[in-house]
């Protein structure tokens, strides 16, 4: 029995030692080389998540910032569809560009960061709807556009001045500031100083300041190619953008630029080349 104590309790005390050693041995998570190793690996991975979350975040803010830029250029063309609405005398309810509520969106890219996600997400969608429906109120102006009516508006004719004569025509002639012989790309029609200068038809303005050699100047396109300058003025009173009718008082009789006395150089372009203003003033009023 005693024999039994002394042969058997080492031997299993020799396997419970060999088996702990093995088990240990087995399980290297436990040593404290691992533990720092999968320390290392978690902190990697963390760190590698937050650069995705910052990522993402410089992401969000700027798809953000897009969405603050297209809600301005909405508003931008609703204000030009308001417009077109009013040289067009459609007074239809189609044509209400008031009838869906402003996002209430951001107008500054500082605002534009402030967006949570839920409603970032509603913006975008809410913006969609808007512009679908702008697109499709345009393109309705569009076709109205195309329309006799409208062509009747923009129809050129007259002078820019009500009150003043010509000066000087259009083609060949002595340059009033080299005496050489030049062509003369516009007709000149001279004025007191201050005298109304008016759109001979109607259409966009397309630039309204200062031109090498025009002075102040206005540029009014009329579509279908045809565009009308309107220079050496004292006061510009209209901004690029604006729709004019004919008749519409736009700038002022000045001196202004290459000039040497009180008059308006009045220009007609066609496809971007000056052409012979003349048979577009005599023509009547359609
Ligand atoms: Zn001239």
């Amino acid at each position: 029995m005693l024999a039994a104590v002394f042969v058997l309790l080492p031997a299993l005390i020799g396997v419970g030692a060999y088996q702990l050693v093995y088990h240990v041995s087995d399980q290297p998570e436990y040593t404290p080389l691992m533990t720092a190793r999968f320390a290392d690996q978690l902190n990697e991975q963390e760190k590698a998540l937050s650069e995705l979350d910052q990522l993402s975040q410089e992401q969000f803010r700027a798809l953000t910032l897009k969405l603050a830029q297209a809600q301005a250029r909405l508003v931008r063309l609703d204000a030009l569809g308001e417009r077109l609405v009013e040289v067009a005398d459609v007074g239809s309810d189609e044509f209400d560009f008031s009838t869906v509520p402003g996002l209430g969106g951001p107008e500054s890219a500082d605002e534009g960061t402030s967006y949570e996600l839920p409603s970032f997400m509603e913006a975008v969608d809410q913006m969609a709807v808007t512009l679908e429906r702008r697109e499709r109120q345009l393109d309705i102006l569009e076709d109205l556009l195309a329309d006799k009516q409208i062509e009747d508006q923009t129809w050129l004719s007259g002078r820019p001045l009500t009150k003043g004569w010509m000066s000087s025509r259009f083609g060949r002639r002595s340059d009033p500031f080299t005496g050489r012989v030049a062509w003369h790309k516009g007709v000149d029609f001279a004025g007191k100083e201050g005298t109304p200068i008016v759109a001979t038809g109607s259409g966009v303005v397309t630039f309204s300041g200062v031109k090498s050699g025009y002075g102040k100047l206005v540029e009014i396109n009329h579509g279908n190619g045809i565009t009308t300058r309107y220079g050496h003025a004292v006061e510009l009173l209209v901004e690029p953008g604006e729709i004019v009718r004919t008749g519409d008082v736009i700038a002022k009789v000045g001196n202004s630029g290459r000039s040497t006395g009180p008059h308006v150089h009045y220009e007609v372009l066609k496809n971007g080349a000056q052409v012979n203003p003349q048979p577009y003033i005599y023509r009547a009023r359609r």
